[in-house]
């Protein structure tokens, strides 16, 4: 099941703005160190792998692994329809990005399981990413 679209939406900051303009085009971009290579999500002013002032954003593959979920049915607020299922990503990057996990029942769901990213359009300014089975 999709979220609800009347659920809260996030406020892109001057930090988080590439990010958001990338879903909105259809693109999940990450941040990544020029100098040691890490990446980094969510978005930061330095990176956290060395500290250094040296983070740059692009696109990932949007391919990755469950790497841990939950199936909420008790909604943290009412614009919520549950039940809906929260999970951890392992992009093939490398990183981990927490998400919403759709277009398979919960109990379809496993740990190691690959997916895809996909845009949920939420408004003219805000689609949000998740993450879906891959196809075969
Ligand atoms: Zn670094």
């Amino acid at each position: 099941m999709t979220p609800s679209k009347n659920r809260p939406l996030p406020t892109p900051t001057s930090l988080s703005a590439p990010h958001w303009e990338g879903c909105r085009q259809g693109v999940l971009r990450v941040q990544r160190c020029r100098v040691c290579a890490t990446y980094v999500f969510i978005p930061q002013p330095i990176c956290t792998g060395c500290q250094r002032d040296a983070l740059e954003w692009v696109e990932s593959s949007g391919r990755g692994r469950v790497y841990s979920f939950t199936t909420v049915h008790r909604p943290p607020r009412p614009e919520f329809d549950v039940p809906y299922v929260v999970a951890i990503i392992e992009l093939d990057e490398g990183w981990h990005m927490l998400t919403n996990l759709i277009g398979c029942a919960p109990d379809q769901i496993a740990v190691d399981m690959p997916v895809v990213v996909t845009f949920e359009r939420i408004s003219d300014d805000i689609s949000l990413p998740m993450f879906r089975p891959a196809p075969e």
